[in-house]
């Protein structure tokens, strides 16, 4: 089996809609293909944090107001009619109305649903959390010399990621391993700083200009992302804000 086709199967795989000889194929993929193994994991990661209440977007507070004041203007209206039972139908259809028009703001106006960054933002959130529930899982390669981590992606990916370590800067490199997301394989080193882990994930953008840092939080994290020579870089970290972005300045330099 082809990864292309393993990963058009995994979903069909978590959904249990395979037949058993596709199944037992997948798994026999997933045994020997760290990048599909790796697509599966987040996957799974990605579908229990489908389940977290921060993906859920409460309605915009003016809509509340504007079906609470739809209503009143509807039994104002139809307050000289006594006839009871016909007399809620007014407002039903009001109501009906005003949360179609709500639906359909939300459909087209983007800033009000998750946007290609927030879920983007969300697998990075659920990826790192992943990495650091187990030793294991930090790194496919361990080690803090760059000379070691870099050739160890050679053949892995089709691009090669810049890799430094930063020890003497006080963000020692301990290790790299693959992962897939935002629907590819990624590069994903993993850094220390004191007590924190930051893992700095690196895949090549479509656009080669560079783009400044964008900063968000997500869960308690801290999160950067940018572009810079042709390469998108998001940084991830429970470190405070100010040293994250010390650390994505010596990324940065290191160019
Ligand atoms: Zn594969």
């Amino acid at each position: 089996m082809i990864c292309e086709t393993a990963q058009e199967l995994i979903h069909g795989y978590l959904d249990g809609e395979l037949d058993l000889s596709r199944s037992l194929e997948v798994e026999q993929h997933m045994k020997e293909c760290q990048v599909c193994a790796s697509a599966y994991r987040n996957q799974t990661a990605l579908r229990s944090s489908f389940k977290n209440s921060s993906l859920y977007y409460s309605a915009p507070e003016n809509l509340e107001k504007r079906i609470r004041s739809s209503l009143r203007r509807e039994a104002k209206s139809e307050v000289g009619r006594r006839s009871f039972g016909w007399r809620w139908l007014p407002v039903g259809v009001a109501l009906a109305s005003v949360l179609l028009m709500a639906l359909v703001v939300w459909r087209a106006v983007p800033g009000l649903r998750p946007s290609g960054d927030d879920l983007l933002a969300q697998e990075i959130v659920s990826n790192h959390v992943r990495s650091l529930q187990l030793e294991s899982h930090r790194a496919d390669v361990i080690s803090s010399d760059q000379h070691t981590v870099k050739p160890w992606f050679d053949g892995k990916l089709d691009f090669a990621p810049p890799v430094k370590d930063f020890s003497s800067q006080g963000f020692p490199l301990l290790g790299g391993r693959l992962e897939y997301l935002n629907n590819r394989a990624v590069a994903a080193l993993f850094y220390q700083r004191q007590k924190h882990y930051i893992n700095l994930y690196i895949w090549p953008a479509e656009q080669s200009n560079a783009t400044g840092e964008v900063a968000a939080k997500r869960q308690g994290y801290n999160l950067l992302h940018w572009t810079n020579s042709g390469m998108n870089f998001w940084a991830i970290s429970d470190l405070n804000g100010v040293e994250l972005q010390e650390f994505a300045r010596l990324v940065q330099e290191a160019q």
